[in-house]
């Protein structure tokens, strides 16, 4: 039987970033990934690296500390991630959204991180392409964008150089653990692996491998949905653009905007990018259907109609894919990064909802100086799984 210092369960986002920076720290590591690796949501994701998106505290400071990661880490993974530091703007349709935002920006600037509030002429310098009417936004230069796959990979290849072993198309289908209720190792449908400790970074299906050590693990499937168009002449400029709505939809449920049924109804709001390869991404939405990520006409025409209101040009360009993912989204709005005291040597890496590139980078470095008792770059003690102690979950579970 095989036998590791650590086991990570999930070949995504944040399982590769943990198994990079434990085999960094020397332990030997084991990743087991149900499929491929960057085969889960990793897969069905945009490539957005922002502390912007985050609410101001807890949240805005792992996000700040994650894009610095991604800043270094383009030079000491051998891999090409794709990262370009785009910087990023939330642009505002009416003047109570360009008030939440300013509020927004200044709770940011007073944590000490960059946003600077822009009114509609500056914001049209920046981004010609938008609808002359908005009513101005908020800008933040050190946020940018990053290949998923490739950060997978590129994590994948590094752990493997420093000695990991990878076993794709193997499910964990039990945790294994001695009398005391220390976890030993993982059963899997090709054998059993021996560790004294396992990471659950299962994403959305973190819940189920919760199950198997007697944990309920309040993290919920949040669909989304993009569009991607033929190539074109750029859509927007360098720069990565959402709607100011889209932050207040994800925290705030019951915000309203001036949109039609078929927006609301699909809790739809703009997010657009132009990639690389000079084809536009265009979102999004925030739904919770279940596991199901197929992609549907209606929120496609959702989407669509959201975007081309921001930028009218698109009505002209061809849509020439689209598909669907779901986020791992944790009832109170923030992953779950840390050991469970009541199930010792079982870690969570989990319930990174829309962050989860973002976030990659910090969440594998906090488990991995956790793991190997070294002091983390901030008190991570908000993302522990202790903050669910004597939580009653029921009352988590009003979705916003
Ligand atoms: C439409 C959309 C747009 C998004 N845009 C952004 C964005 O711009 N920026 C951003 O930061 N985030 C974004 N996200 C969110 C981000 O993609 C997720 O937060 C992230 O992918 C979660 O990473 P993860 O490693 O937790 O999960 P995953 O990448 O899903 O990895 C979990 C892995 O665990 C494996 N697994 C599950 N069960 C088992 C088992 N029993 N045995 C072995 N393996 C198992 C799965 O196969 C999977 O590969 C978006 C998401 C969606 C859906």
């Amino acid at each position: 039987m095989k036998s590791y210092d650590v086991i990570v369960i999930g070949g995504g986002l944040q399982g590769s970033s943990c198994a990079y920076q434990l085999s960094k720290r020397g332990h030997k590591v084991a990743i087991i990934e149900q499929n491929d690796v960057a085969s889960g949501t990793a897969s069905h994701t945009d490539g957005y690296v922002g502390f912007s998106e985050k609410a101001p505290g807890i949240d805005a400071l792992q996000g700040w500390h994650s894009v610095k990661l991604y800043h270094e880490l383009q030079h000491e993974l051998s891999y090409e991630i794709e990262f370009e530091p785009t910087g990023f703007m939330y642009v505002c349709e009416t003047e109570r959204e360009f008030a939440a935002a300013s509020d927004y920006a200044k709770k940011i600037r007073d944590q000490g991180f960059d946003m600077t509030v822009i009114d509609p002429k500056e914001m049209c310098e920046l981004e010609p392409n938008l609808a002359p009417d908005l009513v101005g936004g908020i800008l933040n230069k050190s946020d940018g964008l990053a290949n998923p796959y490739r950060v997978v990979f590129a994590f994948v290849n590094e752990a493997k150089r420093n000695g990991a072993d990878v076993y794709t198309h193997t499910t964990v289908t039990d945790i294994k653990r001695n009398a005391k209720g220390e976890v030993e190792g993982v059963v899997t449908d090709r054998g059993d692996f021996l560790a004294p400790k396992v990471v659950n970074a299962c994403g959305v299906w973190a819940p189920f491998i919760g199950k198997m050590v007697g944990l309920e693990i309040p993290i919920e499937p949040r669909k989304g949905m993009l569009l991607i168009t033929e190539k074109a002449e750029p859509v927007t400029q360098s720069i990565e653009v959402l709607e100011f709505g889209y932050w207040l939809a994800k925290f705030f449920a019951d915000f309203k905007r001036p949109v039609s049924e078929l927006v609301e109804k699909h809790n739809v709001c703009l997010n657009i990018e132009t990639t690389m390869s000079g084809n536009t991404v265009v979102g999004g939405c925030r739904l919770f259907k279940g596991y199901d990520i197929k992609s549907e006409y209606e929120i496609m025409q959702a989407i669509a109609e959201r975007a081309i209101r921001f930028y009218p040009m698109l009505k002209d360009m061809h849509c020439i894919r689209s598909f669907g993912g779901v986020r791992p989204f944790c009832l109170d709005h923030l992953p779950i990064v840390s050991g469970v005291d009541e199930v010792p040597g079982f870690y969570i890496a989990a319930g990174h909802e829309g962050d989860g590139v973002a976030l990659a980078p910090i969440t594998g470095l906090l488990i991995a100086q956790i793991i190997s008792g070294e002091e983390t770059p901030f008190d991570a003690s908000p993302l522990a799984w202790k903050r669910f102690e004597g939580v009653d979950l029921a009352t988590l579970a009003e979705h916003p």
